[in-house]
């Protein structure tokens, strides 16, 4: 008798952390032979992997397993998921209480439990064992030329609008040669490009440090110890890693993104250009330390794209205090920015400490004086790369055109062929806009 085929559907929000866990996930799923589906009517299972970063985000969650409960009034055996931050951070469990109908509702380290908790639902579907640490689990990707690495879990710093610590609790570090190994084995499969993951991934303390070479160059700090490594290993072509705290962005750091295979790209996030802003964020620098780390990244590596992330309309931020962001923000010169409006999130320091007290349509403005800074400087900038030469991995191609990342992480188009995907290129460009590089093959 043939077994009956079981579909699952998997819906990510947020940041690359959770689509590298549902990666994971859709590991576990295929393993219990298991297939995806593209619709979500055709899937007997269901998982929402969720984000709190913001409200909207989590409206989202909600609106979505109402629709799901609808559909399980037609397909009752429909078995709907829930993780990720919402059920990391939801102590006293009134977030689930705004849920329509949802059956397992679990924090992300528990998605080991996944096939044993699915199978007592439905007992056609087979359970497997796994080890207790979920980042053992090797994520299942289609792109087989980049993959992310987590070497860290949760966080430490209790920024006062973040609820990552509330949602993924306390720094984990993963142990060294869990990393190494698995470096290793994603480059026997053809990765070309790997980046690192952590809330704060160049605060990594590995927790086996006896496995660095003992001609390891650096001696403090050992995310850069563990980025040399990297770049010792052949068949790797590029390193990349996000995102970074300032604080621990130290000379060893620093001179690592001098080393070979590392891209020519930082993400850096700031938040704010005001010192009071940031103070009562937390973030533990101020202004005049973030400006001078980024001019020590540019004294080593002049050529080098920066992108931050920052928050307008945090409580307290007024046009002065803002003003100071968009001046940090011409000062830095960032090639990128990835601008929130504040989002009071509850059990934050933030949303018991301070009022939120900037009105919706001055965030908004206030974003937009951002956003619009951003794309003046980015098309200025674009503009310096015609008729350089940049490398690219490529990971689209559709009508002759081929597309992929530089270095610099700019997105690059150019008339290729097919069987260019998953390999670096050499371009040089010829047209640039905001957010696009075009250019010839060399
Ligand atoms: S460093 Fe701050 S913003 Fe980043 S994850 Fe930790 S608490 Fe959140």
């Amino acid at each position: 008798m043939n077994e009956k085929q079981y579909f699952y559907h998997i819906i990510t929000f947020g940041c690359q952390m959770n689509k590298n866990d549902s990666a994971r996930m859709e590991s576990i799923l295929k393993s219990m032979n298991l297939k995806p589906t593209a619709e979500p009517e055709d899937a007997d299972i269901i998982i929402m992997n969720s984000c709190s970063v913001r409200e909207t985000a989590e409206r989202r969650v909600y609106g979505k397993s109402r629709i799901f409960a609808e559909l399980k009034k037609k397909k009752p055996n429909l078995i709907v998921c829930v993780t990720g931050c919402m059920p990391g951070r939801d102590k006293d469990g009134k977030l689930e209480k705004r849920l329509h109908d949802v059956d397992l509702y679990f924090p992300t380290r528990d998605m080991v439990m996944l096939p044993k908790w699915l199978s007592e639902i439905n007992p056609e579907l087979r359970s497997i064992d796994l080890e207790d640490d979920y980042l053992t689990v090797v994520p299942r990707t289609k792109n087989k030329s980049q993959a992310f690495v987590t070497i860290q879990t949760g966080c430490n710093h209790f920024c006062t609008y973040c609820v990552v610590p509330h949602a993924r609790g306390t720094e984990g570090n993963r142990s060294l040669k869990s990393i190494l190994d698995e470096v290793k084995e994603l480059v026997s499969k053809g990765c070309l490009e790997i980046t690192l993951l952590g809330q704060i991934v160049n605060h990594y303390i590995a927790p086996d440090p006896e496995f660095f070479s003992s001609n390891n160059p650096y001696q403090k700090n050992d995310f850069a110890k563990l980025l040399w490594e990297i770049n010792q290993m052949d068949g790797v072509e590029r390193i990349h890693w996000t995102a970074p705290h300032p604080v621990y962005m130290d000379d060893e750091v620093i001179d690592a993104l001098t080393l070979p295979k590392q891209i020519n790209f930082i993400h850096l996030p700031v938040q704010s250009g005001n010192s009071e802003i940031l103070k009562k964020m937390n973030r533990r620098h101020d202004r005049d330390f973030y400006v001078d780390v980024i001019k020590k990244i540019r004294a080593k590596k002049p050529e080098i794209a920066i992108g931050t992330d920052i928050i307008v309309g945090f409580s307290g931020e007024t046009e002065e205090k803002f003003q100071d962001t968009v001046d940090l923000f011409r000062e830095c010169d960032f090639d990128i920015s990835y601008n929130a409006q504040y989002s009071q999130r509850s059990g934050t320091v933030a949303a018991k400490a301070f009022t939120d007290n900037i009105p919706k349509e001055e965030k908004k403005r206030r974003w937009f004086v951002l956003q619009h800074l951003m794309e003046s400087i980015a098309y200025k900038k674009n503009q310096e790369y015609i008729r350089r030469e940049v490398s690219v991995l490529v990971d689209t191609y559709k009508n002759g055109t081929c597309g992929g990342n530089s270095s610099e992480m700019k997105r690059v188009n150019f008339p290729g062929k097919e069987d260019y995907l998953g390999t670096i290129v050499p371009i040089r460009i010829n047209r640039a806009a905001e957010w696009i590089l075009w250019g010839d093959m060399v």
